[in-house]
């Protein structure tokens, strides 16, 4: 069995199912390890993903050449054509609108489920080796190459390893990169429901005292909650009943989208705000939320994963055949773009702004 590759991507979740697509037709010999195992076919009428994600026109595009996106059923995905944000105080609000802005759409909402998927068929298709469901005991970074030790004993070595095991990342401390710890106190809780009221393709969100509330369009008469909330409460909202939840955000959104019934249960996710001190180092890269953790509010953390994906991706496709993928002077200049781009989107993860158009 080959054992000896120049990429090895550690973690196959949108980031690295992304960046192992990207990478495949560059000449590079790849591998993905990771412990879940692939998804299944979905059913197409399948009850909706509680994984709700805002997706970026940029990062529409860079799926489509990822062989992915065009994977989607269109009547499962929704352009968000306007965004209205209200604030705590009476006539507080915002709004964006794409046909003012001279788009078609501000961004795409889809099921974070059917992307998995769809990525998974791209690399599929490929010549990239999967080692999946597998997990590794240990990584050793030498020199010349890195050696990733596998659960079954087998040893693989890359000239270039690369972390994409999210924001707990195992292979990030492995690699002896410290990340900054930051926590919200907060979990975002979402949950589907369906309105009374049409939506018109608007994403509604409430910043309130005790957190924000984001509705986010679905097809038809359905909406996706994001609800980022203290703690303590996150936990209250998802011991109620479907009825009493229901009641709860028609309350909190203030109506607007009539009266509310869940259709897919409430699930919740802690909330973080992660930096890393430093994104590659020889051998060894990092993206997506292994790299850098920040509030959903603004739907921003996979969209800049794929950044990474994207950006690392069109580094190593260019660098000549000569140069070793592992080379640190290479990656560093990814990681410095890299650092600038997450300083960019830092006061959008701090609440100051709100920009789900902006392209990649
Ligand atoms: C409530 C909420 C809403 C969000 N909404 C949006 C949104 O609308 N738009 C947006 O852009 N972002 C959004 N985000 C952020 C987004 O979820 C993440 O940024 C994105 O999922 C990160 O993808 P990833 O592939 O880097 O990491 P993950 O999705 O965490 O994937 C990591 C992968 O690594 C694997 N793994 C774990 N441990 C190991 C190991 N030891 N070895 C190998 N593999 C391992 C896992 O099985 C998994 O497959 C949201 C986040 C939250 C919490």
């Amino acid at each position: 069995m080959r054992n000896e590759f120049d990429v090895v991507i550690v973690g196959g979740g949108l980031v690295g199912l992304a960046l192992a697509r990207a990478l495949a037709g560059s000449g590079l010999d790849l591998a993905l390890v990771e412990p879940r195992p692939a998804p299944g076919e979905l059913p197409a009428d399948a009850a909706w993903d509680s994984r709700i994600y805002a997706v970026s026109p940029g990062s529409a595009a860079f799926l489509e050449r990822c062989g992915a996106w065009q994977r989607l059923a269109p009547e499962r995905v929704t352009r968000v054509e306007a965004m209205r944000v209200y604030g705590d105080g009476a006539g507080a609000r915002l709004e964006f609108d794409a046909y003012d802005a001279g788009l078609r759409e501000l961004a795409f909402i889809a099921e974070g489920n059917r992307l998995q998927q769809a990525l998974w068929a791209g690399v599929r298709e490929q010549e990239i080796r999967v080692f999946c469901p597998s997990t590794w005991t240990a990584l050793d970074i030498a020199a010349d190459r890195a050696v990733l030790r596998l659960d079954d004993g087998a040893e693989i070595s890359a000239r270039l390893v690369v972390g994409a095991d999210g924001a707990e990342s195992r292979v990030r401390v492995e690699a002896g990169i410290a990340m900054t710890p930051g926590d919200y106190q907060q979990l975002g809780v979402v949950a589907n429901f369906s309105c009374e009221k049409p939506h018109h393709g608007v994403a509604f969100q409430w910043f309130m005292r005790e957190g924000v509330l984001a509705l986010l369009p679905l097809p038809g008469d359905r909406v996706s909650m994001v609800w980022s909330i203290a703690r303590e409460r996150g936990q209250e909202l998802l011991a109620l009943a479907a009825q009493e939840l229901a009641a709860e955000v028609e309350t909190a959104s203030r109506g607007a989208l009539g009266a509310l019934r869940l259709v897919t249960a409430a699930a919740a996710f802690p909330l973080k705000l992660q930096r890393v001190t430093q994104f590659a180092k020889p051998r060894f890269a990092l993206v997506g939320d292994a790299a850098h953790n920040v509030h959903p509010l603004a739907g921003q953390g996979m969209n800049l994963g794929f950044r990474d994906a994207r950006a690392l991706a069109e580094m190593l496709a260019e660098r000549g055949e000569w140069r070793d993928c592992g080379d640190y002077a290479l990656l560093k200049l990814v990681a410095d773009n890299g650092a600038q781009v997450e300083a960019s989107v830092g006061p959008v993860a701090a609440g100051a702004e709100v920009d789900l158009g902006a392209p990649l």
